[in-house]
């Protein structure tokens, strides 16, 4: 739900969340609240009551679309209702995990000021921020969480281990990646990525991770060590 659903389908239509709705794995309708506003002047925003800046989104506008989108999902679907919001929990893979199990996920994308409390209180379940900043609206903060959630779905990357492998997803950061070509600018790619030895190469990641983790997120790598105790050398 959206004031503006072509910013919404100019990200979400390319690439893999492109492919994946043409391959029919995801489905991902736009609806615009302004075709639901049925006052003279197909107003969707009004002053705040009590005074402040700006406007904010009215509720009718936004409730008659939801009752539309609600219509079209079988009744025994699994469906979430999320707010696009800086007020929200902040988005986290494990919580974008946890959201694939859904059937339908109705996102409302906030503006201007934002929306009439009483919208909330009566048809969101959850609200996500995407980070503590403030945007000018939630069509950029639901792309990506649709992004980060459909990439966990499955069918959508050839391998679940595309993502699990990735930074966050294995709980530390990724190790440097290298391609071809193999020397750049007088940089070489590292010997033990072209030494085939496969055990080795996985030990080199693996401590590049940590060092990275350790440096950029200590908070990250300190949760890590904390469920992966280094294992300790046996005494002879
Ligand atoms: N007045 C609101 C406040 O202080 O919490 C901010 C409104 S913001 C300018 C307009 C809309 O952008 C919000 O309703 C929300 O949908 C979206 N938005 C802005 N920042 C966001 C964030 N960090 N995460 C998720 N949505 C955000």
């Amino acid at each position: 739900m959206t004031l503006f659903p072509d910013a919404v389908r100019g990200m979400l239509d390319s690439s893999i969340i492109g492919r994946a709705q043409k391959n029919e794995i995801l489905e991902i309708n736009t609806h615009n609240i302004r075709d639901y506003a049925f006052n003279k002047h197909k107003s969707v925003d009004d002053t705040p009551y009590g005074g402040g800046m700006g406007m904010l989104m009215a509720t009718d506008p936004i409730y008659e679309c939801y009752k539309a989108i609600l219509s079209t999902v079988p009744s025994d679907a699994k469906t979430r209702v999320i707010y696009m919001s800086p007020k929200g929990r902040v988005l986290t893979q494990t919580r974008a995990k946890e959201l694939c199990e859904y059937d339908d996920i109705i996102i409302l994308c906030g503006h201007y000021e934002g929306i009439d409390q009483r919208i909330i209180d009566e048809i969101v379940d959850e609200e996500i921020s995407i980070g503590d900043y403030v945007l000018s609206g939630g069509e950029l903060p639901a792309c990506v969480l649709v992004d980060c959630i459909s990439r966990m779905v499955e069918g959508v990357l050839p391998d679940a281990q595309c993502y699990e492998d990735e930074s966050i997803s294995a709980g530390l950061l990724e190790y440097p990646q290298y391609t071809r070509p193999y020397e750049f600018m007088g940089k070489k790619v590292p010997d033990v990525l072209i030494s085939g030895n496969h055990a080795k190469i996985a030990e080199w990641r693996h401590e590049r991770s940590l060092e990275l983790t350790r440096e950029r997120r200590p908070d990250m790598y300190e949760e890590y060590i904390k469920n992966n105790p280094p294992k300790e050398k046996k005494k002879r």
